[in-house]
Protein backbone atom coordinates (compact mmCIF):
# COMPACT_ATOMS: atom_id res chain seq x y z
CA UNK A 1 0.00 0.00 0.00
CA UNK A 2 1.48 3.42 -1.01
CA UNK A 3 0.70 5.74 2.10
CA UNK A 4 1.35 9.38 1.05
CA UNK A 5 -0.28 11.25 3.96
CA UNK A 6 1.95 12.20 5.63
CA UNK A 7 3.25 14.79 2.12
CA UNK A 8 6.79 13.57 2.44
CA UNK A 9 7.58 11.49 0.01
CA UNK A 10 11.12 11.47 0.09
CA UNK A 11 11.18 10.83 3.86
CA UNK A 12 12.89 7.52 4.82
CA UNK A 13 13.18 6.50 8.70
CA UNK A 14 16.07 5.56 10.37
CA UNK A 15 18.47 6.87 8.13
CA UNK A 16 21.47 9.35 9.30
CA UNK A 17 22.36 12.36 7.59
CA UNK A 18 25.81 10.14 7.15
CA UNK A 19 23.73 7.66 5.94
CA UNK A 20 22.87 9.74 3.01
CA UNK A 21 25.97 12.37 2.37
CA UNK A 22 27.61 11.44 -1.00
CA UNK A 23 30.32 13.00 -2.11
CA UNK A 24 31.27 12.81 -6.18
CA UNK A 25 34.91 12.88 -7.84
CA UNK A 26 34.90 16.84 -7.84
CA UNK A 27 34.14 16.98 -4.99
CA UNK A 28 30.43 18.16 -4.75
CA UNK A 29 28.43 16.45 -2.29
CA UNK A 30 24.81 15.35 -3.29
CA UNK A 31 21.89 13.76 -1.49
CA UNK A 32 21.35 10.01 -1.69
CA UNK A 33 18.01 10.30 -1.47
CA UNK A 34 16.68 13.70 -3.61
CA UNK A 35 19.61 14.18 -5.59
CA UNK A 36 20.41 17.92 -3.98
CA UNK A 37 23.57 18.85 -5.10
CA UNK A 38 25.96 21.10 -2.65
CA UNK A 39 29.56 22.48 -2.63
CA UNK A 40 29.14 22.34 1.53
CA UNK A 41 29.28 19.35 3.64
CA UNK A 42 27.56 21.24 6.16
CA UNK A 43 24.57 22.47 4.03
CA UNK A 44 23.61 19.47 2.41
CA UNK A 45 23.47 18.14 5.80
CA UNK A 46 21.30 20.84 7.22
CA UNK A 47 19.13 19.99 3.97
CA UNK A 48 18.91 16.07 4.81
CA UNK A 49 18.81 16.63 8.40
CA UNK A 50 15.58 19.45 7.11
CA UNK A 51 13.80 17.20 4.65
CA UNK A 52 14.74 13.89 4.84
CA UNK A 53 15.84 12.62 8.53
CA UNK A 54 12.77 11.77 10.93
CA UNK A 55 12.78 13.16 14.40
CA UNK A 56 10.32 15.03 16.85
CA UNK A 57 9.68 18.13 15.72
CA UNK A 58 6.70 20.48 17.70
CA UNK A 59 4.95 23.17 16.80
CA UNK A 60 5.21 25.57 19.46
CA UNK A 61 1.93 27.20 18.72
CA UNK A 62 -0.37 24.24 19.02
CA UNK A 63 2.21 21.61 19.86
CA UNK A 64 1.56 19.41 16.94
CA UNK A 65 4.22 16.71 16.23
CA UNK A 66 5.95 16.51 13.12
CA UNK A 67 8.63 14.62 11.61
CA UNK A 68 10.58 17.44 9.96
CA UNK A 69 12.41 20.80 10.39
CA UNK A 70 10.52 21.00 6.84
CA UNK A 71 7.91 19.88 7.50
CA UNK A 72 7.20 21.99 10.77
CA UNK A 73 8.33 25.52 9.23
CA UNK A 74 6.07 24.81 6.70
CA UNK A 75 3.30 23.80 9.12
CA UNK A 76 4.07 27.03 10.96
CA UNK A 77 3.83 29.56 7.82
CA UNK A 78 0.33 28.11 6.93
CA UNK A 79 -1.12 27.68 10.21
CA UNK A 80 0.75 30.38 12.10
CA UNK A 81 1.30 33.39 10.12
CA UNK A 82 -0.86 35.66 12.94
CA UNK A 83 0.93 34.25 15.86
CA UNK A 84 4.33 34.76 14.44
CA UNK A 85 3.66 38.05 13.54
CA UNK A 86 1.75 39.11 17.00
CA UNK A 87 5.10 37.14 18.28
CA UNK A 88 7.88 39.44 16.23
CA UNK A 89 5.37 42.36 16.93
CA UNK A 90 5.68 41.98 20.57
CA UNK A 91 9.26 41.39 20.88
CA UNK A 92 10.16 44.40 18.68
CA UNK A 93 7.84 46.16 21.18
CA UNK A 94 9.29 44.42 24.30
CA UNK A 95 12.76 45.46 22.72
CA UNK A 96 11.50 49.25 22.06
CA UNK A 97 10.39 49.61 25.31
CA UNK A 98 13.51 48.61 27.00
CA UNK A 99 15.30 50.57 24.95
CA UNK A 100 13.33 53.71 25.93
CA UNK A 101 14.37 52.82 29.31
CA UNK A 102 17.79 53.17 29.23
ZN1 LIG B 1 17.66 15.57 -0.26
ZN1 LIG C 1 0.91 24.55 15.02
Amino acid sequence: MLCNASGTPFLSVGVTVADLVMRNAQGTYWCRECGHHSSSRRDLCRHIEARHVAGDYRCQFCNKSVTTKYNLQRHVNKNHQDELAAADSSLSRALLNASMHL
